[in-house]
């Protein structure tokens, strides 16, 4: 347990100010120990991956920040398939590289996919047509208050970047997943798939000092018929490379992704991010939401369906 340790270093915004308190359990007795310490100290928790879709307060965080450090991840034969377990600080490609190096197949199709399993996890990473609840069999839950828990894929009430998870705090502990046992050809394939997979997002996304997506694509309710795709409508307005708040910058790569600049604020991002929900609104009547997570926020700093109008 650490004190006042600087969360920019850790997100990829590179944005933000420090945690009060500040752990990296490896073990599920050390995360114990510290949700423990957090409840007889009165501290709210909150968990951090690889801070690929996060933004930090510049006031930093109170409380703790949980960023878990287990790694480990294993593989065993089913009959029903290849279950591979990885624990929830086990980065994406890494657990993507162990899966293909054993013949196990399907997660290929989140390569190059930053941050962590515990990120993904929360908010059923996808990429086009997939999403990791497709092969997500079970998880090793965490409550704040301690108790662990084994629960199925249906628990977590997954949907398009959501999942129980933005309602109730719950620290992912470890997943698995049910992947499909590959011959030498598929094997080959799935790597090759793979790699294109991550040359083509090299090609088409920022590589750094971004959360990827900014806003979640619109649901067909808040559509109400037209293109759900928020870049669509960010492009129409032509934003690429151009509008920027300070040192916070829409990336000329990608309508839907905002850079940060050396020295920029996380008040930058919210004030460009802001900007942007304006112009969508004004121009298209939609209110876009943001896909990227808030953390030592006092309050929701963006605008809403029913705060954009004001
Ligand atoms: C260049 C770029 C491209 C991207 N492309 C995609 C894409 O194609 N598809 C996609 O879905 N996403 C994409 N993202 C977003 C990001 O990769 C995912 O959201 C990723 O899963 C975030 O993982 P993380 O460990 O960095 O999570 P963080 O940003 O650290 O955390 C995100 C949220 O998950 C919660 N969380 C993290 N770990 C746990 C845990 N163990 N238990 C409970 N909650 C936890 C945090 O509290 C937070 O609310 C992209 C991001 C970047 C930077």
């Amino acid at each position: 347990m650490r004190n006042d340790i600087p969360l920019a270093p850790l997100n990829w915004f590179k944005t933000g100010g420090n945690a009060e308190f500040f752990s990296e359990p490896q073990t599920l007795e050390d995360a114990l120990s510290d949700l423990a310490f957090a409840k007889k100290e009165g501290l709210e928790v909150n968990v951090l991956g690889e801070g690929a879709n996060t933004l930090v307060s510049d006031s930093g965080c109170k409380g703790l920040v949980l960023r878990p450090a287990n790694k480990e991840i294993a593989l065993c034969e089913r009959p029903e398939g290849l279950v591979l377990e990885a624990g929830c600080g086990a980065n994406m490609q890494d657990v993507i590289d162990y899966a293909l190096n054993n013949r196990a197949l399907g997660l290929e199709e989140f390569a190059g996919l930053p941050g962590t399993i515990g990120g993904a996890a929360f908010i059923n990473a996808h990429f086009f047509e997939f999403f990791l609840a497709d092969f997500l069999l079970s998880a090793k839950v965490i409550s704040l208050d301690g108790s662990v828990q084994e629960v199925g894929k249906d628990w977590f009430e997954y949907g398009y970047d959501v999942s129980r998870l933005h309602r109730e705090k719950w620290l992912v502990w470890s997943v698995k997943f049910l992947l499909k046992p590959g011959g030498e050809f598929e094997t080959a394939f799935a790597k090759g798939r793979a790699y294109e997979i991550i040359r083509q997002r090299s090609r088409r996304y920022p590589k750094e000092r971004t959360c990827g997506s900014f806003f979640r694509n619109f649901l067909p309710e808040e559509a109400q018929g037209k293109v759900a795709s928020v870049a669509f409508y960010l492009d129409k307005i032509g934003v690429k490379g151009t509008l920027s708040c300070g040192q916070a910058i829409v990336s000329r790569k990608h309508a839907n992704m905002l850079e940060t600049k050396e020295g920029a604020t996380s008040a930058d991002v919210v004030c460009l991010a802001r900007e942007m929900q304006k112009l969508v609104y004004k121009n298209f009547g939609l209110t876009p939401v943001p896909e990227c997570r808030f953390l030592g926020f006092p309050s929701f700093p963006l605008y809403t369906k029913d705060t954009i109008d004001g």
